[in-house]
């Protein structure tokens, strides 16, 4: 079956609008794009989203987060895990938004890499989300649905995106993180994946070998 066609078959079973998408959607500035991107880190759809509007309710642009008082950003942004780290960052990110690229959020990747604590996720997700270049965000749930799937046989997220760059046609780069994404909170989930109801259940070889070694590597660690 080619690409296309999964991920036809995927997209339709899923349900609702990823954050990321929806700011996208509503062609939303690349800036609450990448703040929303830091803030998206290790929390679920629903607080990132409430922190960025709490957030962007006070402070809307690089100036003012560069300004603004470090304890109100953690006070605004408190929905979000790690929101004290993800305060500092931002505040940071801000400030050199404001002296290095006159208030604008770079365009390409080597630029958005160079800020703190972007990396190349968040990166990634600028590109497609904010800019529509082709890129793919590797996030636990691409990894894993990726290496699931047979798509790739990777490791860790980094080598995923260099395999993924390789397999699929850059046709369906803008597609892939929104679709996966999505996919891996509602159907192909981390602990117990809904096989039998899943849309391309009969093609899937269901690969778990990366995520058991991982699990062997960390009952190893404790015993
Ligand atoms: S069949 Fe299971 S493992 Fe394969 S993609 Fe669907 S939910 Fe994931």
């Amino acid at each position: 079956m080619e690409f296309s066609e999964i991920f036809d078959k995927i997209e339709e079973q899923l349900e609702g609008e990823a954050h990321l998408d929806e700011l996208a959607r509503k062609k939303q500035d690349p800036f609450k794009i990448l703040i929303s991107t830091i803030l998206s880190a290790r929390t679920r759809d629903a607080n990132t989203r409430i922190a960025t509007e709490k957030l962007f309710a006070k402070f809307s642009t690089p100036k003012t987060i560069a300004e603004a008082n470090l304890d109100e950003i953690e006070l605004l942004i408190r929905s979000s895990g790690f929101y004290k780290v993800k305060a500092a960052r931002i505040k940071d990110v801000s400030r050199i938004l404001v002296e290095r690229y006159n208030s604008n959020v770079p365009d390409n990747y080597e630029e958005l890499i160079s800020l703190p604590g972007v990396g190349s996720k968040t990166a990634n997700c600028v590109l497609v989300y904010a800019y529509k270049v082709p890129a793919i965000p590797v996030d636990v749930h691409v990894h894993r649905i990726s290496n699931r799937l047979g798509w790739v046989k990777t490791k860790t997220p980094p080598k995923t995106e260099v395999a993924l760059k390789n397999t699929i046609p850059k046709e369906l780069w803008l597609k892939l993180n929104r679709l996966i994404v999505r996919f891996g909170q509602q159907i192909c989930i981390s602990i117990k994946p809904k096989c039998e109801s899943c849309s391309i259940n009969n093609i899937c070889p269901k690969d778990f070998s990366m995520e058991l070694a991982i699990k062997k590597k960390i009952k190893n660690k404790y015993n």
